[in-house]
C-alpha cells in the first residue's frame, strides 16, 4: 500500500514512513493510492468477532506488508487493553431506532485515544526497527494532549513535550496531563494562548535545522495512522446494527473532520452508509460549505463543545481531493487561495459529490445545553456537550427508516462545569481518575518564545545527537 500527497508533489510513502512524516512536504495530506475493499461476506464476519479483530482487518489494509501480522496484533490487542468496556466502543440505544456509539472508554476519556494509543505504538514499533529515536511536540487546549501523553508515556524510543496555555485549560484537562509522572512526559506551560502555543510549535517544525536534529514528529489529527484506527469503530458499529444487509446513517460531532472522513473512508471500502451527518457548533464552516459550496474563513468563536472549536478544518482538504477526482494542482490551488484570501468556491460537480454522501447540520449554545437535559429527562442518560451538538442535530435530521448512530466523543465528567450547569448534576470520574484533583502536578513554565521552547526541548529529548 502507498499513499499518495493530497497536492501531488511529494513523493509516495509506505505506511511507516506516513505515521512518521504527518503533514507531507508539499503541504498535503497523504491518502492511500486506492481504497482497499471489503466484500459483503468478510463485513458480515465481523458481526461475530471482537473488536480487535475488526481493528486487525481494518488496519492490515492500510499497513500492507509494512509491519508483521503478529506485531501488529499484538499492538492493537495492547493498546485496547486499556479501555474499561469489553467491546471498547460499545452501542447504547437512545430511543427507538437511535443508538449512541460510546467512544470514550480509554483513559482519559474522549474518543482520541481509540486512534492515539494505536498510533504511540505504532511510532514506537517502527523507531525501534530502525534504531531511531524521536521527539513529539505538540500544542493542545485540552483532549488532544492528555490523549497523547497517555499514549505516549512510558513509550521507549520517543520522548513527548506538550505546550498549553497557562491557566487557560480546564481543571481536568490540564490534570490529564501534568499528573503523568512518566520521565520521557514532558508538560510546559507557555505564559501565552492557544494560538501562542500552536505558533510556537509551527516555529519549531519550520526550523530545519532543529526539526532534523530534534528529530520532531507531529501526532495531530492529519496523521493518517490516527484515521486509519478511527475507521474501526464505523465498521463494527454498522455491522452491529444489520450491515452489510441494512444501511445506516452515521451524525457526528465535527471539529477537524478527521473522525467523519473515518466514516467516509469506511464507506469507499464497502461499508453502506446512507449519509454521514457534520454536526457542527456555532464554529459551522463546514456546514455553510456544504450547503452553500463556499468554504470559508469567518473567525472561531469559544463554546462549551471546545474541541470542536476551529476555524478551519485541515482533513476537510483529503475530502476535496477526493472529489476533485484526485486533481491535486486543482486541491492545491483551491487551498492556496484559503491561505490569501480566507476562502475558495467548491466546484458544482464536487459539491455534488459531496451532498451525495454528507448531510450537515448545526447546534448552537442554547441548543446544545437544552439537549443535555432533554436527553438525561427522556432516557435517563447522560451526555457531555460534543455529543449533545450531534444529538441535537440528529434530532432534527429525517432519516426514514436507517437506524442513526450517533458518534459520543467525550464522557460527560470530561465537561463538568457545563453538565452540571444544564442538569443540575455533577458527573462523576470514573474510579481510575477520581484521585486525580489531588494528584501532585509536575509542568514547566516557559515564556510566550520559540527560543526557550527549543532550549528546553534540546537539553531534555534524547533523540537529539550532537
Ligand atoms: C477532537 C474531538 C472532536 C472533533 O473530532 P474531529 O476529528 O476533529 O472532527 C469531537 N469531540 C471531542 C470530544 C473531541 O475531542
Amino acid at each position: 500500500m502507498r499513499y499518495v500527497s493530497t497536492r501531488g508533489q511529494a513523493p509516495s510513502l509506505g505506511f511507516c514512513d506516513v505515521v512518521l512524516t504527518g503533514l507531507a512536504r508539499d503541504g498535503g495530506l497523504y491518502v492511500p493510492e486506492s481504497w482497499p475493499q471489503f466484500t459483503a461476506d468478510e463485513i458480515h464476519n465481523f458481526g461475530n468477532r471482537p473488536f480487535q479483530d475488526t481493528a486487525f482487518a481494518v488496519i492490515s489494509k492500510f499497513v500492507g506488508d509494512e509491519i508483521t501480522p503478529e506485531a501488529l496484533r499484538t499492538m492493537i490487542k495492547s493498546a485496547y487493553a486499556g479501555f474499561n468496556h469489553p467491546s471498547v466502543a460499545p452501542l447504547v440505544e437512545l430511543e427507538p431506532g437511535h443508538f449512541v456509539l460510546e467512544l470514550w472508554h480509554g483513559p482519559t476519556l474522549a474518543f482520541k485515544d481509540v486512534a492515539m494509543q494505536f498510533l504511540a505504538r505504532v511510532i514506537d514499533h517502527v523507531l525501534s526497527k530502525r534504531g531511531e529515536r524521536a521527539t513529539i511536540v505538540g500544542a493542545t487546549s485540552g483532549d488532544t494532549g492528555s490523549a497523547a501523553i497517555e499514549a505516549f508515556r512510558g513509550r521507549e524510543n520517543t520522548d513527548i513535550f506538550i505546550l498549553h496555555p497557562k491557566g487557560r485549560t480546564s481543571e481536568i484537562q490540564r490534570r490529564q496531563m501534568t499528573t503523568v509522572r512518566d520521565d520521557n512526559v514532558h508538560n510546559i506551560a507557555i505564559e501565552g494562548s492557544f494560538d501562542d502555543c500552536q505558533a510556537i510549535v509551527k516555529a519549531l517544525f519550520n526550523d530545519h535545522e532543529f526539526r532534523d536534529g530534534a528529530k520532531l514528529s507531529g501526532v495531530n489529527s492529519i496523521n493518517w495512522g490516527r484515521i486509519a484506527a478511527q475507521v474501526v469503530y464505523y465498521f463494527t458499529a454498522a455491522v452491529a446494527l444489520g450491515a452489510p444487509h441494512r444501511k445506516v446513517t452515521f451524525v457526528v460531532p465535527t471539529g477537524n473532520f478527521g473522525d467523519i472522513f473515518a466514516g467516509y473512508v469506511a464507506k469507499q471500502m464497502g461499508l453502506p452508509v446512507e449519509k454521514l451527518v457534520i454536526a457542527t457548533n456555532s464554529n459551522d464552516i463546514l456546514r455553510r460549505a456544504v450547503k452553500f459550496g463556499r468554504y470559508e474563513k469567518r473567525g472561531v468563536q469559544q463554546t462549551v463543545s471546545p474541541s470542536m472549536d476551529i476555524e478551519v478544518s485541515s482533513n476537510f482538504e483529503r475530502l476535496m481531493f477526493e472529489v476533485l477526482d484526485r486533481d491535486g494542482e486543482k486541491t492545491a490551488s483551491l487551498f492556496a487561495s484559503l491561505g490569501q484570501s480566507g476562502g475558495f468556491a467548491i466546484p458544482e460537480h464536487a459539491l455534488e459529490k459531496i451532498n451525495a454522501d454528507f448531510g450537515s447540520g448545526m447546534a448552537d449554545e442554547s441548543a446544545t445545553r437544552t439537549i443535555i437535559a432533554d436527553v438525561l429527562k427522556q432516557s435517563k442518560y447522560l451526555i457531555d456537550p460534543h455529543t449533545a451538538v450531534a444529538v441535537a442535530v440528529a434530532r432534527g435530521y429525517n432519516f426514514g427508516h436507517t437506524p442513526l448512530i450517533t458518534l459520543s466523543t467525550a464522557h460527560p465528567a470530561k465537561f463538568p462545569d457545563t453538565v452540571a450547569d444544564a442538569t443540575g448534576r455533577h458527573p462523576e470520574l470514573p474510579p481510575h481518575l477520581a484521585d486525580l484533583g489531588t494528584r501532585e502536578e509536575r509542568f514547566t513554565v516557559l515564556e510566550n518564545d520559540d527560543r526557550s521552547v527549543k532550549q528546553f526541548i534540546r537539553e531534555k529529548t534524547r533523540a537529539w545527537e550532537d
